[in-house]
């Protein structure tokens, strides 16, 4: 028996005794069961609901059962992780029945190391640190999965942003600004409409107001827009616009476009399932000749973005989707397929990434590579994508004016490094357990006067700061400074300085770091000269 059949074999026992004893204690008809990679999980219909409470005695009444039947398992190696309800076929028009999810591992200690890894991926919840540092919250009265960011999460927005401009106009981009709707006739064109419809919101009446519709009023002239589920058709009208000659290819034209699609509520999840997002979106335009050099440096683009947040570019994983060649949701002809996955794959393998074929993993449109970045406790996130796009430029007839003065269509590559600002700042969150590096953090610097008579200094001090464009908070509580010191501790912000007679008398700043009891004595102007020297990967 190899080791996954041992596994396998060890599940079906479990969930044989398991069945047994919900079936004589409860009644329970059993409907299906799934296996994973650390366990199972087991659907059933019991007129009783069983409740999370129950699980502990229920697990220690089958381990006693496997005990009692000298059943060959390491009863300290399983446990019954969880009870919820599921609509069977996963359609919420059938009836609900109870799924309980069982983890299952070889030896205790594996199970304990799983352990370990749930309750250290809570505390990294980016939904409960971005309550408890006050970035964002998502409000039922707004809407499900439409976050709404606070000022500490504006701001890291927006450091987030600069870094991302000013890379991207080192790489030799342009940016555009595009609106979230347009109209329907250009989404038909892009093919959306047929091919995207199962990610997209119905149309918007535009022929009329609000108040007319409301009237039932005949709309005076039907157009309908549709809310964008991505920029591309926009940057292609820009494109489309005016002629271009082969000597202004290759085009990068770069936005961060807020786009919508449709998301089951029930699958909404904090930052990473939403159903509005800004894409650090960009497009590149280039000749068939190009095309391999701007697949290229758009790779190179995305290790140096990763390595910049602190990611380790050795662990990461990139898909290489392509078409499923019996399906029938793609556009376009199947040598165009060929050629674009084979070259997406060349790319790949010379720039030696870590590749694993995703087959009808593509998009309708092309070929992509996706990359997926391991945080500090391994688990992966995919951010990145990379797409080889030959169906869009056919479908909107773009053309460019080769060197021998005749109309060649080019090729079009499209691009998010973080995927979108939300999903990535969440990732952050994540893997830093939410204490960001400095040159990240919302608030860099806390100042606490120890006492009234220190405020006046400590409010001058803080203007200071903010001259040189270095965030600062001051803490006018009140409370004793112990209690304001470990505020700060809580709120992760990476220095502090208390500041009484001794600090106004020298002069000189007394430095509390992140994580550190240590106190260290600097002189303001090197302080400051510090933090403003903090870049990217400090
Ligand atoms: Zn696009």
């Amino acid at each position: 028996m190899d080791n996954n059949q041992k596994i396998e074999s060890i599940y079906k026992s479990i969930s044989l005794v398991l069945m047994k004893f919900l079936s004589e204690t409860y009644g329970a008809l059993f409907i299906a069961q799934s296996n994973n990679k650390n366990g199972f999980y087991l659907d059933f219909d019991s007129e009783e609901r069983i409740s999370e409470k129950d699980l502990e005695s229920i697990e220690e009444k089958i381990k006693s059962i496997i005990k009692e039947k000298d059943i060959s398992i390491d009863i300290n190696a399983f446990k019954l992780l969880n009870i919820s309800g599921v609509y069977l076929e996963d359609n919420d028009k059938n009836k609900m029945v109870q799924r309980i999810y069982v983890v299952v591992f070889q030896t205790e200690n594996e199970l304990m190391e799983y352990n370990r890894l749930i309750q250290e991926a809570e505390k990294r919840d980016h939904r409960k640190l971005g309550r408890e540092l006050d970035l964002f919250h998502i409000d039922d009265v707004v809407g499900s999965g439409l976050p709404l960011w606070h000022p500490k999460g504006a701001i890291l927005w927006r450091v987030i942003e600069d870094f991302w401009y000013k890379e991207h106009l080192k790489n030799g981009y342009q940016l555009v600004r595009t609106p979230h709707i347009g109209n329907k006739k250009l989404w038909e064109t892009s093919g959306h409409w047929g091919f995207y419809n199962e990610s997209m919101y119905p149309p918007i009446e535009v022929g009329q107001t609000l108040k007319e519709n409301q009237n039932k009023e005949k709309t005076k002239e039907s157009e309908q827009f549709l809310l964008k589920p991505m920029n591309c058709p926009f940057h292609i009208q820009i494109f489309k616009n005016r002629p271009h000659s082969y000597r202004e290819l290759p085009l990068r034209w770069a936005e961060c476009g807020t786009v919508y699609r449709y998301e089951k509520k029930g699958e909404l999840s904090g930052l990473t399932r939403v159903r509005g997002f800004t894409q650090d979106d960009a497009h590149i335009i280039c000749t068939p000749d190009q095309v391999e050099n701007e697949l290229k440096k758009v790779v190179d683009f995305i290790l140096f973005i990763y390595k910049s947040f602190g990611f380790e570019i050795e662990s990461i994983n990139v898909y290489l989707s392509v078409r499923d060649k019996e399906s029938k949701k793609y556009a376009g002809n199947d040598e165009g397929w060929d050629f674009t996955e084979k070259i997406l794959e060349k790319v790949a393998l010379d720039k030696k990434l870590n590749i694993t074929k995703d087959v009808g993993g593509a998009v309708f449109y092309g070929p992509k590579l996706d990359f997926k970045i391991k945080d500090a406790i391994g688990r992966e996130w995919q951010c990145s994508t990379l797409q080889f796009d030959f169906n869009l430029p056919e479908r909107f007839d773009m053309t460019f004016i080769n060197d021998k003065g005749q109309e060649e269509r080019p090729y079009m590559l499209h691009r998010a490094l973080f995927g979108s600002f939300e999903r990535f700042i969440g990732v952050l969150i994540e893997h830093y357990a939410g204490a960001l590096p400095a040159w990240l953090s919302p608030v860099q610097v806390k100042i606490i006067p120890v006492a009234e008579r220190h405020i006046e200094y400590c409010q001058k001090l803080s203007d200071e700061f903010i001259q040189e464009e270095i965030r600062v908070e001051l803490d006018l509580s009140g409370e004793t400074v112990g209690n304001r010191i470990r505020k700060v501790s809580q709120e992760k912000i990476p220095y502090v300085l208390v500041i009484g007679d001794k600090e106004i008398e020298s002069n000189k700043l007394n430095v509390r770091d992140r994580g550190s009891l240590n106190i260290r004595e600097v002189n303001k102007e090197d302080f400051m000269f510090e933090i403003k020297g903090l870049s990217v990967g400090k």
